[in-house]
């Protein structure tokens, strides 16, 4: 288990920098969270001793759990997964980062238990793209309506925007969709200035995700391998 996760996450960091260099970037412009969802804090102990900080997780109950075993360790803690609002309460005294948030009564509950603990919340909502009826998030036309209201709430802060590509081998659609996402992000900084952060790929498709702008990856099954549930 260790030398493998060791492995793999040296050669996707190789990786990495390939592809920023290759596209004329600065990897001082990109953040790897590595997605440790259903795999033990053993796991990400082994990464955080090889100095990797930033982790992703998808449950609230996860979360709790995985910070209550690594309490000690300076880890930066991201929310990724879709959000059920009573369950706010337990992500954000935890999470500096939830990439998922994309309803208004989202935003609310965040605000109350931030300000609770007297917190700026870091938050990027989530878009989606290809407008499809059974995915999260808000449709592009949606998101300015949105940042009207949600950047008036004093304890949270709306750093950026988060996507996740359809499923399909068609790297085309995918790149479009990354694509657009940093279009939309575009305009909105001009408006919203701290609209600057693009959390945008993953195992399969973090190469075009960081051609294409990205400045937080997800990547999970590069690095822990597959999920078995
Ligand atoms: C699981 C997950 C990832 C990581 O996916 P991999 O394909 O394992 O890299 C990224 N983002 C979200 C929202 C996830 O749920």
């Amino acid at each position: 288990m260790n030398n493998f996760l060791i492995e793999n996450y040296q050669t996707l960091l190789n990786e990495i920098q390939k592809i920023v260099e290759k596209s004329g970037r600065d990897m001082n412009s990109i953040k790897l969270v590595a997605v440790s969802k259903n795999f033990p804090s053993d796991a990400i102990e082994i990464l955080y001793e090889k100095g990797h900080r930033d982790f992703g997780e998808n449950r609230a109950q996860d979360l709790r759990e995985k910070y209550e075993d690594l309490k000690n360790l300076a880890i930066v803690w991201h929310f990724i997964g879709r959000i059920q609002t009573n369950k706010i309460k337990y992500i954000v005294p935890i999470a500096e980062y939830i990439h998922s948030v994309w309803r208004m009564k989202e935003i609310e509950e965040i605000q109350k238990r931030a300000e609770e603990i007297n917190k700026t919340q870091k938050v990027l909502l989530e878009i989606n793209i290809s407008g499809e009826n059974s995915k999260a998030g808000l449709i592009p036309n949606e998101v300015d309506a949105f940042l009207q209201e949600a950047t008036s709430f004093k304890n949270i802060k709306i750093i950026g925007l988060m996507t996740m590509a359809p499923y399909t081998d068609n790297t085309h659609v995918i790149r479009n969709v990354f694509r657009s996402l940093r279009e939309l992000r575009d305009n909105l900084n001009k408006k919203y200035t701290s609209i600057k952060e693009l959390s945008m790929g993953m195992t399969n498709d973090y190469k075009m995700a960081i051609e294409e702008g990205a400045t937080l990856l997800r990547i999970g099954t590069k690095i822990f391998g597959n999920r078995y549930l």
